[in-house]
């Protein structure tokens, strides 16, 4: 078969070597040239080529003729030219992800919603591992599930965190239980509408037959609406009241009901991740292992250790009682305003960032009776001390550089506080990524002396 695979990031490459594998006569496309890609990317490329394939690379307005297949790279909007002219053609149009799972021979479990994907799939991907060895966790986490399926044997099980972009595409995936966290608006730069955006999401559970699970988070405004409309089999997890056969939150304990007897697998205060979204997170792990026969022993077990994702509510160091926190992956309001519920006592808060043009309000309308002082850095810095003018909210600074921003914060923490990074923006203008912005962030905390507070 002659196939093309469009985009040479991490799922794309993999996509090309996998249908090469597979004995297929294969091209790559991307609009960039050989070299204008990393050396990383170009070696890779190199490698591919070796194995046959066909570089097709920085041509706009040239096509290759009698394709009969195309693999789409999760980050490759549909709208593009080339994929408009195989559209046109009837070519058969499939995702990376769905593409590969057409090789996997081992049960799929998927996650989606808007926020706490990669977090909860960290977690299920722990407690899997634990009763199972042969776990693969793949997709959007950064594991591109082309690299991984050729390994995956029948007595594997892969848990796979999966976007809006990877699921638009979907025509046969199933995955065997499927799990959806919440819907709030987002990326609608490429689906246009809210609409498009949850059919894209509700395309996990589109195939297979009613034996599939569906778990819903009950307390999600949108996914309420989806409860007994699905064609499968429910499951429903909630942070605010008891489910029957389902996992909730009550008394500060997270209870399994799936067995109908409210079984206790722990408290939450025996957790080392904070705030009522990372319990739903942990209510999703629990019913999908659960829902998979994971014994409760193994899944206790893993939720004590668990320590959550770097950059998500990350816990860094407690200087002169002054607790340091990194969420610098609080790239937008709706994942800043759980870190900052989350936090037990007064926050001295460092945000602000890339000027994405959103709106700050619901953020800031929080501040009050939380947030001891706001240090702002970035693009942001006039908008967000505008918006706290707006909400009556006076303490705030402006810095210029972000280690700055973080002395000060530590410097003027009383003890007993804690310095919280949850930015609210992208990083993009003052760093390479989010990563690098909380690393910085760490490094700062643990390099402050512990003493120097009452040294002043
Ligand atoms: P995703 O992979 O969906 O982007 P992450 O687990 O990487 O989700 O978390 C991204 C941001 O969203 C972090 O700031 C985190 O604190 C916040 N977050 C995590 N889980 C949830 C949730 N269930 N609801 C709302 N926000 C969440």
């Amino acid at each position: 078969m002659k196939i093309l695979v469009i985009g040479c990031a991490k799922s794309g490459i993999g996509a090309a070597k996998l249908a090469a594998n597979a004995g297929q006569n294969v091209a790559i496309y991307d609009d960039k040239r050989f070299e204008d890609f990393a050396d990383e990317t170009k070696q890779a490329l190199i490698d591919l080529e070796n194995k046959g394939v066909k570089l097709f690379l920085g041509k706009r307005d040239s096509y290759i003729d009698d394709i009969e297949k195309i693999i789409v790279s999760p980050g490759v909007p549909l709208d593009i030219p080339i994929i408009e002219h195989y559209r046109k053609e009837n070519v058969n149009i499939v995702g990376e992800f769905e593409f590969a799972a057409t090789f996997c021979k081992a049960p799929i479990l998927g996650i989606t919603g808007t926020n706490g994907k990669t977090t909860t799939t960290t977690l299920v991907g722990e407690i899997f591992k634990a009763y199972n060895p042969k776990t693969f966790v793949v997709g959007n986490i950064g594991c591109a599930f082309s690299e991984e399926v050729q390994d995956i044997t029948a007595d594997s099980v892969v848990i796979a965190e999966l976007s809006s972009f990877q699921l638009e595409t979907i025509e046969t995936l199933s995955c065997q239980i499927c799990s959806i966290l919440n819907i709030t608006p987002d990326h609608l730069n490429r689906h246009g509408t809210m609409e498009n955006y949850m059919a894209a999401k509700y395309r996990i559970f589109e195939n297979g037959g009613k034996n599939v699970k569906v778990i819903l988070n009950k307390e999600d405004a949108e996914l309420a609406k989806l409860i007994g409309k699905t064609g499968k089999t429910e499951l429903l997890f909630s942070s605010k009241e008891s489910v029957e056969k389902g996992v909730y939150l009550e008394n500060g304990a997270l209870v399994d009901n799936t067995l109908g007897d409210n079984f206790v697998i722990c408290n939450i205060d025996e957790l080392h991740i904070l705030g009522v979204h990372n319990y739903e997170n942990a209510l999703a792990a629990i019913l999908m292992a659960r829902a998979y026969g994971v014994p409760r022993e193994i899944i206790r077990s893993v939720l004590l250790d668990f320590r959550g994702v770097a950059h998500r509510i990350e816990y860094v160091t407690t200087v002169s009682d002054v607790k340091f926190y990194n969420d610098s992956k609080a790239t937008n309001v709706g994942a800043a305003v759980p870190g900052l519920l989350a936090m037990q006592s007064k926050i001295r808060l460092i945000g602000g960032g890339l000027d994405k043009h959103i709106e700050f309000d619901e953020w800031v309308e929080l501040f009050e009776g939380r947030v001891a002082k706001l240090y702002i850095i970035g693009e942001t810095t006039n908008q967000i001390i505008e918006t706290c003018k707006k909400h009556g909210f006076h303490n705030y600074e402006a810095f210029e550089t972000f280690e700055e921003a973080i002395k000060a914060a530590y410097n003027e923490a009383k003890r007993g506080e804690c310095v919280l990074l949850s930015p609210a923006c992208a990083s993009w203008d003052m760093f390479p990524s989010y990563e690098v912005r909380g690393e910085i962030f760490k490094q700062v905390a643990l390099s402050l002396r512990e003493g120097a507070k009452d040294e002043r």
